[in-house]
């Protein structure tokens, strides 16, 4: 029940303001946000490295309202590129970008978030890594993978994000899986209506697994980013039976969250990525991460409290 609240407050102005000014946030915040520059990232990167651990890195902001805003978050990228170049850690490190940020949702958005995207996809290739798409709400989609077929022209290896809870999804694994993408298949974060998506979680966990079946069997590169445990296992029995190797498909997970099990599956020999968040403007990313697990918000409320 608590999970819509939240959601709903993350579009919220006015909440906004009262948890980003509320003491006791910062202390929940960083739990999830693994800084707010790129120096304070890169160790996090360089400490994964020595765990046998691959990260995808985002640079958290979704919520732009200008043009110049939009150019803002492709310059932070590119300077987060740039930054993974002179270290030599470009191949340890992909990224993860929403499109909403590189101005999806202005006038002429679908435009002006591929012009933004795509020297974010060139500067990644020319240091041997490569950048995923997010998914975000569902009407953003049909952008989102029109988007991704244009930079797949250029670009093959960029991939893509699918969302189990969405009714279309499955037809989506079946395309994607056919073109060879890499694509990361995940549960779904935002607030969907029952028109589009299924709202019942042992709905939603059926279609993953229908959906993993589909990316397992096909040309593509399955990226799984879950910290479920049953559909991890899930995983594991399916990649063995369609004949694939570990290294033909990866296990993602956010950062902050399971952390004992990253390092434990990439103990395995599995591929482990950490989906490592970071940058200022964490308020929609953090709402969706208290909306994921109750327990997250208690806590939240009684670091308020306790200040
Ligand atoms: P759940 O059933 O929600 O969780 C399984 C277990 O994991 C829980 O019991 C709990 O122990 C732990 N857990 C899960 N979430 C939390 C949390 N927030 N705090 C503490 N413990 C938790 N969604 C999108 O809509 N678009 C995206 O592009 C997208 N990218 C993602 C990338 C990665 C790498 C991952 C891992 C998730 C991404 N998500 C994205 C979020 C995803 O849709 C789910 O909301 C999220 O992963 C929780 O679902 P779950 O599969 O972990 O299963």
């Amino acid at each position: 029940m608590l999970g819509p609240v939240i959601l709903a407050a993350s579009r919220s102005d006015k909440m906004r303001r009262f948890v980003s000014a509320a003491p006791g946030t910062k202390q929940v915040v960083d739990r999830f946000i693994a800084g707010e520059t790129v120096d304070q990232v890169i160790p996090i990167v360089k400490d994964a490295a020595a765990k046998g651990l691959e990260v995808t890195l985002d640079v958290v902001g979704e919520d732009i309202t200008t043009v110049e805003q939009s150019h803002a978050a492709r310059d932070a990228y590119l300077q987060l590129i740039g930054r993974l170049e002179e270290l030599g850690l470009g191949t340890r490190a992909e990224m993860s970008v929403k499109l909403s940020m590189f101005g999806q949702a202005l006038e002429g958005g679908h435009e002006l978030a591929l012009a933004n995207v795509r020297p974010v996809v060139e500067a990644a290739a020319a240091i041997g890594t490569t950048v995923t798409l997010d998914a975000e709400d569902h009407t953003t989609l049909d952008s989102m993978f029109a988007i991704h077929e244009e930079l797949r022209k250029d670009f093959p290896q960029t991939g893509c994000v699918i969302q189990a809870y969405l009714f279309r999804t499955e037809d989506d694994a079946r395309r994607l899986a056919a073109a060879g993408s890499r694509v990361r298949i995940v549960k779904g974060a935002y607030k969907e209506p029952a028109s589009v998506a299924y709202q019942d979680k042992a709905e939603i966990d059926k279609a993953f697994v229908r959906i993993i079946k589909i990316l397992m069997a096909g040309e593509g590169y399955p990226m799984i980013g879950s910290h479920d445990p049953r559909l991890i296992a899930i995983t594991q029995e399916l990649a063995r039976q369609a004949g694939r190797k570990l290294d033909e498909y990866e296990f993602q997970m956010l950062y902050g969250i399971r952390s004992e099990e990253h390092v434990r599956l990439a103990a395995e020999g599995h591929r482990m990525r950490v989906y490592t968040a970071y940058g200022t403007d964490w308020y929609g990313y953090f709402m969706r991460r208290l909306a994921e697990k109750p327990a997250n918000l208690l806590f939240f409320a009684r670091s308020i409290l306790t200040k």
